[in-house]
This record gives C-alpha cells, sequence and structure tokens, in this order.
C-alpha cells in the first residue's frame, strides 16, 4: 500500500473520530484532499482509495493538473476546488475548469466567475472567504461586509453561493482551535436565519480538522497530513 493510502485511512479515521466525538453523522463531512505542490501521481494515488474531491491553490499549477489526471484516467469524475487566493485576471481559467472556489472575498471576482462560467457547465460553486482573525489577515471579507456581499453574489446567474469558508491563524493549543471556527459558523447561521440557503462550512485543515468538525464544518481541506510535507511556506508563496 503506497503511503497516500496509509495516510488517507488515518484521515479518514481522524474525521470518523471528530464526527462521532460532535455527535454527527460521518457524511455531513466532505474531505477535500489538497494536492497543490504535488505531482499528478499523486492524485492518482489518493484516487485509489476512493477519494474524489481535490483542492488546488494554483492557477497554471491546477489546470495542468486536472488535464494529466484527466489524460490518465479518462473517464473517472472528480470534482475539483479551487481554494487559493482569486487574482482578476485568472478568473477566466478557474471559471473553465473547476466546480468550486472557496476563497471568495470580492464582488468583482464573483462577478467575473459567473460571466466566465461557460454556459452548459453547472453553476459554479462558490464560497466567500471571511476573515475572522481580524487584523492578523489580510484576505476575505470583514464579517461586518459579509451580509451585503453575499446578497450579491447570491443572485449573480452564473454561480451558487453555497457557504463560507476560512483560514484561522495557525493555532497549535487544540482548545484555542475552537472560537474561530465557532465564529465562522455563527456568521453562517445569521445567514441562514436571514433566509439565504447556504450548506456548506469550508474550513479545517491538517493540524485542526477536529475542532473544526466539532464546530459543524461540512468540507475539511486537508493537505500535508495525506500527502506530506511541502516545500516551506516562502516556496510556496513563490509559486503562487
Ligand atoms: C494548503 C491549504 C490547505 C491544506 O493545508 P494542510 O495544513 O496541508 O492540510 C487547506 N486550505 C487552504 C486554503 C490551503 O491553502
Amino acid at each position: 500500500m503506497s503511503i497516500i493510502s496509509v495516510n488517507m485511512q488515518a484521515v479518514e479515521q481522524a474525521i470518523q473520530a471528530a464526527a462521532e466525538a460532535a455527535g454527527r453523522p460521518r457524511a455531513a463531512v466532505q474531505l477535500l484532499a489538497v494536492s497543490k505542490t504535488f505531482p499528478f501521481e499523486a492524485v492518482l494515488d489518493a484516487m485509489q482509495t476512493g477519494q474524489r474531491a481535490f483542492g488546488e491553490n494554483y492557477v497554471q499549477e491546477g489546470v495542468d493538473k486536472i488535464a494529466a489526471v484527466a489524460a490518465a484516467a479518462p473517464g473517472t469524475a472528480l470534482e475539483w476546488h479551487f481554494i487559493g487566493p482569486i487574482q482578476s485576471n485568472k478568473t477566466r481559467p478557474i471559471a473553465e475548469n473547476f466546480a468550486w472556489v472557496h476563497a471568495v472575498d470580492r464582488l468583482k471576482i464573483a462577478q467575473r466567475l459567473s460571466e466566465q462560467r461557460p454556459a452548459g457547465m453547472a453553476p459554479l460553486n462558490i464560497c466567500l472567504q471571511v476573515n475572522i482573525s481580524g487584523e492578523a489577515s489580510k484576505s476575505g471579507v470583514a464579517p461586518g461586509e459579509l451580509p451585503d456581499l453575499a446578497r450579491q453574489v447570491a443572485l449573480l446567474p452564473h454561480v451558487r453561493l453555497r457557504g463560507l469558508m476560512a483560514i484561522p491563524e495557525p493555532e497549535t493549543d487544540a482548545a484555542k482551535q475552537h472560537l474561530p471556527f465557532a465564529r465562522l459558523r455563527l456568521l453562517y447561521e445569521q445567514l441562514q436565519a436571514g433566509g439565504m440557503e447556504l450548506d456548506t462550512l469550508s474550513m479545517g485543515m491538517s493540524g485542526d480538522l477536529a475542532a473544526a468538525i466539532a464546530e459543524g464544518a461540512t468540507i475539511v481541506r486537508i493537505g500535508s497530513a495525506i500527502f506530506g510535507a511541502r516545500r516551506d511556506a516562502t516556496a510556496d508563496k513563490e509559486h503562487a
């Protein structure tokens, strides 16, 4: 068995345990395997375990990988999620190649994605990224501006607003990991109470998936726990 299959089993067990501890069904949490910086062969490996949803952060790398996987495993339906920051001049390949986009934080990006979504494809599923860490992070809509943005995005014809996403500041103390996730969930429930039909809370990564599931995550985005360590953060950035 490959290392990736072994890791997939461990992640699956961690998700099951966290769901059980939270009194939630396993099926309420989707595992998104984040394959950024890893070659397409790693995706093929994860597919051996039945995994079908994959996340990418960089447009060109993602588009190339989608094509390489499709060529190597023709006929297998996969669900590709774009989870990285989005520059407005790079929306077209995202709209044309992905099923989901997680980090939309301004109207202009959502408008371009909607305009550029090819006719004949299902609406592009969108999550709004919320800045729940305040000054510490630059990306994400401020909580106070979220309701307006959500209302405007929900009106666009070729995208479908599914929910919210956040990337909290890294926190190794498990007890302290809950607060930002609980905050995101509250914002989500407030939008639902206002009449929006949302079903997705995209939160939780390799280091904090249990806390995220306890607070209601419906998608956890897991990279290093499945594929191994990436090159350091600087290399990650240069890659963007
Ligand atoms: C890289 C990345 C992940 C996965 O992070 P790991 O800590 O490797 O699990 C999840 N979400 C986003 C937005 C990322 O950029």
